[in-house]
């Protein structure tokens, strides 16, 4: 596969590792060994995808990203030694697309980030559908963009997806656990992620997000996408 890919980690023995088993599969890879370097390499070079560790001197994983996401939508797959579901939630929160526990095995990292990669590609590759406009706001279901107003809002993917979900179903409410199965495609999984990604996306998407207009709790019962507002192109 053709790609580049950006390694943050501090432990440099580590990121040699995982850049050995990159290259054995044709894949070119950089290693930035603090979020401050991968900053200056990002400066200098095009990625298609950043492994993040967490734990890192200075600047941590999780700051990174949280800056890293106020101006790209790079997918990033995070590495992380810590135990424990409110990183994985912060992670994702923050926008990661992909979470992998340390000790990993490398081949098992190296499919994670063909898969996300395939994903991505993918997606660029499908024919663009119909834009789906509400308020002022244009949708690609296909194109993972989402438009306010002409300017680009960015997304991760699972943020676009669980979007997406709830407009293409407007006026239908889903509990999160329908929204997870619908977008994580699994039966089980930490349903209070669909929580965070409510927030996340009505952060981005409301005036008020605590007095959301598009998309509304119904107590006890999960989510739903306001209808009203919701017009197809003609
Ligand atoms: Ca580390």
């Amino acid at each position: 596969m053709n790609a580049k890919v950006l390694i943050i980690e501090d432990e440099l023995e580590l990121g040699e590792l995982v850049q050995l088993y990159l290259s054995k599969d044709g894949i070119d890879s950089d290693i930035a060994v603090s979020a401050e370097s991968g900053f200056d390499f990002l400066s200098k070079n095009g990625y298609d995808l950043i492994t993040l560790d967490i734990n890192l001197p200075g600047m941590d994983g999780f700051e990174f990203l949280q800056k890293l996401r106020q101006k790209s939508d790079l997918p990033v797959i995070i590495l992380s030694a810590r135990e424990g579901d409110e990183d994985i939630v912060l992670g994702l929160g923050l926008g990661a697309d992909e979470f992998v526990n340390k000790p990993f095995a490398p081949k098992v990292l190296v499919a994670r980030i063909r898969a996300v990669l395939r994903r991505v590609r993918s997606d660029m590759d499908k024919p663009f559908s119909k834009n789906i406009f509400f308020g002022s706001f244009s949708l690609s279901p296909e194109g993972y963009h989402l438009e306010k107003n002409g300017e680009r809002i960015i997304l991760s993917t699972k943020e676009f997806e669980v979007l997406r979900f709830l407009v293409q179903n407007s006026g239908i409410p889903f509990s999160p656990d329908d929204i997870y199965q619908a977008v994580w495609g699994q039966e089980f999984g930490d349903i209070s992620t669909v929580a965070v990604y409510i927030q996340r996306i009505r952060r981005k998407l409301e005036n008020d997000p605590s007095n959301p207009e598009y998309i509304l709790t119904i107590h006890g019962r999960g989510y739903i996408f306001d209808e009203g507002k919701i017009k197809d192109e003609s």
